[in-house]
């Protein structure tokens, strides 16, 4: 498994009130993609692709996913953006897929989104837009930075099935040679271990545990909790019944020893059924399930991508013009 690209963004002097978050899920490699050479606009998106047509393609793909994927995590779409958030998208069959978003808080705001986007065209379309999409909606509710695995897990949970499968592979191989990550360690990341992969991955199956099991609102009323007070066993307790997050350790390698088998109904029954305008989008829905699709991305090929690696780093910026470690 290729080794991640260390890519974390600066770390700068806490003197300022502005939180920089660069978010980047990105191959080992960025190159040989197309150079972005035509611009498309919508209400909330200026898309830089290789033509219009792609541009276009992504754009409407964006705006439809920011507005679907927002309901079915708090119930209700986003507000308009002040500002359009630019997207650099570099697309190539055989290029491996991966993203990066930025964007800072100050005071409860966030604003200065930046997202560069790479893959098939595919793959740009069912898993790096609504991954790096996600991203953007869970900075818009919450305002402030979440825990690395909360956030690249939920994330992920979004993704094709393909390569919500292909997480699923790493995390057994992880989870067998040793590069499992201890629950109470992982809950308390504020940065990204020098071996970031499975966090990845365990951050992905846990986030799909707790999802199956209430849903993605009772997922988001979780991590509200736990960012609250930073009492992450007492959140675990208060919306899923585990008293610590030690114990949601040993539940949740249960579950993956006994091959992560469904919830019981009355507990699935709890996690409401993704909305329809989602349901329309051309990707399947059920966790792992076998890829049932739709829409014209059904017929293509699935790309070989790259093994994703992610780096989130954050850093106190003295100003916006700081944004980006790029
Ligand atoms: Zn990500």
């Amino acid at each position: 498994m290729a080794k991640g690209l260390s890519r974390a963004g600066r770390r700068l002097p806490a003197c300022g009130r502005l939180i920089l978050v660069v978010i980047a899920c990105l191959p080992g490699l960025a190159s040989g993609g197309m150079a972005a050479a035509a611009g498309h606009r919508t209400a909330n998106f200026l898309v830089e692709a290789p033509t219009e047509a792609l541009a276009r393609k992504i754009g409407d793909a964006a705006e439809q996913y920011r507005h679907t994927l927002a309901i079915e995590w708090t119930g209700s779409p986003l507000p308009r953006w002040s500002r359009p958030c630019p997207i650099t998208a570099q697309v190539a069959p055989h290029l491996g897929a991966g993203g990066a978003t930025s964007f800072v808080f100050d005071r409860g705001e966030v604003f200065n989104w930046t997202m560069t986007i790479q893959g098939s065209e595919e793959r740009i379309l069912d898993s790096v837009l609504p991954h790096e999409i996600t991203h953007t909606i869970f900075a818009s509710h919450f305002r402030r930075p979440l825990p690395r695995w909360a956030d690249e897990g939920a994330c992920t949970t979004v993704e094709h099935p393909v390569e919500r499968a292909r997480q699923h592979r790493m995390l057994i191989e992880f989870l067998t040679t040793g590069r499992g990550i201890a629950f109470p360690q992982m809950f308390a990341m504020k940065e990204y271990p020098a071996d970031v992969l499975p966090l990845y991955s365990q951050g992905y199956s846990l986030a799909r545990y707790l999802i199956e099991r209430g849903g993605r609102h009772k997922y988001m009323s979780f991590v509200a909790d736990g960012l609250a007070n930073e009492n992450w066993s007492r959140a675990l307790e208060t919306h899923y019944g585990v008293p610590t997050v030690a114990q949601m350790q040993q539940v949740w390698l249960d579950w993956v020893k006994q091959g992560c088998p469904a919830p019981p109904a009355s507990l699935a029954a709890a996690a409401p059924p993704p909305a329809a305008a989602w349901a329309a989008t051309t990707r399947g829905q059920s966790p792992d399930a076998p890829a049932a699709r739709s829409g014209p991305a059904a017929t293509a090929p699935v790309a070989t991508s790259a093994a994703r690696t992610s780096v989130y780093a954050q850093a106190r910026v003295a100003g916006p013009s700081a944004q980006s470690d790029r």
